[in-house]
C-alpha cells in the first residue's frame, strides 16, 4: 500500500512537471511573436542626484503586453528569454529603441539599459552597442548600461576585455542588483564600474535592520574610494531617502521620485521635476 501510495504521489509530481513545462513551452511561443507583432515597449525610471537635487538620467524598462495574457513581469519572462537565447534580438531591440529615445530628450540626460549575462558573453554586443549609437546620434556619454554580478562569473575572462571596450566607446557600466549575487568586492578593484546600484532589499528593509544599513554605508564609502557614484534603488519613502542620503549614496531611484513612465511622458515630467524633486526631498534632505 506504501508503495501504491508513492506511485501515486510520483504520478501527481509528474504530471505537475508536465503541468510546468506546458507553461513554460506556452510563454516561449508567445515570446517569440512578441517582437514581431509590437509587443513590448519601454517605460523609463528617474534617477536623481542628490547633490545636484536634478535628474541625472532615466532607466529603461521592458514592458510586455501579451494580448493573451496581458501584462507580463520582466521577472516572469526575462529568464525564458535568456534561457531560450530569444534575449538577443529582444535585447538589441532594446538597446536601440533606448538610445533612439534618449537621443529625443530635451536635455543630455542618460539612458540605462539592462544587459543581461547572456548578452553580455555574446560576441556581438560590442557591435551592437555601436550601431545603436551611429544609427540613434545619442552621444555614447549618455549610454549606460546595467550588469549584475553574474556576468563577471559568467563571462569569466573575457568580462574584463568587453567591459574595457565598452568603455573606450565612452559608454558607462553600471553593477546592478549589487549585494545580492554572489558579491565579491573584488569585483570593484577589479572591473572599472563607473556607478554601483545598491539592491532594493537593502535600502527597503534598513528601517528596521541595523545590519543593512551598515551595508549601504560600507558600499557608499568603498564606491566613494574606489570613484564610483551610488544608487540606493527602491526608495520609496523619505525615511528611506533620508537614510540613504546620510549614509552617503550619491543618487537615487524609487516609486518616491518616480514609477517608470512611457516615453511620451518624459518631457512632461522634466518639466515638473524641479517640484517633485523638492517635495520629495523637503523633509528628508
Ligand atoms: P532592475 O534592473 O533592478 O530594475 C529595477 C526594478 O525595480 C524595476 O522592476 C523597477 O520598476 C522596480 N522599482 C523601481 N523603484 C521601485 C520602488 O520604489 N519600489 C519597488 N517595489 N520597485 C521599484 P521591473 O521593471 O519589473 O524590472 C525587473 C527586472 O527585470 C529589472 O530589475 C531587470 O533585472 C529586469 N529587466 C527589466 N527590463 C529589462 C531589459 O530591458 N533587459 C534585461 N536584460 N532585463 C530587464
Ligand atoms: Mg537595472
Ligand atoms: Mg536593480
Ligand atoms: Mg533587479
Amino acid at each position: 500500500r506504501a508503495k501504491q501510495e508513492r506511485y501515486a504521489g510520483y504520478r501527481v509530481f509528474e504530471s505537475a512537471m508536465d503541468e510546468s513545462m506546458r507553461a513554460r513551452r506556452a510563454l516561449e511561443t508567445d515570446l517569440r511573436r512578441a517582437l514581431a507583432l509590437r509587443e513590448f515597449s519601454l517605460v523609463y525610471q528617474p534617477q536623481v542626484n542628490l547633490q545636484s537635487r536634478r535628474v541625472a538620467g532615466f532607466e529603461a524598462l521592458l514592458r510586455w503586453r501579451c494580448p493573451r495574457r496581458g501584462p507580463v513581469s520582466p521577472l516572469d519572462f526575462i529568464p525564458i528569454a535568456e534561457e531560450t537565447g530569444i534575449i538577443g534580438p529582444i535585447g538589441e531591440w532594446v538597446l536601440r529603441t533606448a538610445c533612439r529615445d534618449a537621443a529625443s530628450w530635451p536635455g543630455d540626460y542618460t539612458v540605462a539599459v539592462n544587459i543581461s549575462a547572456i548578452q553580455f558573453t555574446n560576441r556581438s554586443l560590442v557591435a551592437t552597442v555601436v550601431s545603436a549609437i551611429a544609427d540613434s546620434g545619442l552621444d555614447p556619454r549618455r549610454l549606460e548600461l546595467e550588469i549584475t554580478e553574474s556576468v563577471m562569473l559568467d563571462a569569466r575572462g573575457n568580462a574584463l576585455a568587453v567591459l574595457q571596450q565598452l568603455r573606450g566607446l565612452g559608454v558607462r557600466v553600471s553593477l546592478d542588483d549589487f549585494g545580492t549575487g554572489y558579491s565579491s568586492l573584488g569585483y570593484l578593484r577589479s572591473f572599472p564600474f563607473d556607478k554601483i546600484k545598491i539592491d532594493q532589499s537593502f535600502v527597503r528593509e534598513a528601517s528596521d535592520d541595523r545590519g543593512n544599513r551598515a551595508i549601504v554605508r560600507a558600499i557608499a564609502s568603498l564606491g566613494a574610494s574606489l570613484g564610483m557614484a551610488t544608487v540606493a534603488e527602491g526608495v520609496e519613502t523619505e525615511d528611506q531617502l533620508a537614510r540613504v542620503a546620510a549614509d552617503g549614496c550619491t543618487d537615487v531611484q524609487g516609486y518616491l521620485i518616480s514609477r517608470p513612465i512611457p516615453p511620451g511622458e518624459i518631457e512632461h515630467f522634466l518639466a515638473e521635476s524641479r517640484n517633485v524633486i523638492d517635495a520629495a526631498t523637503e523633509v528628508s534632505l
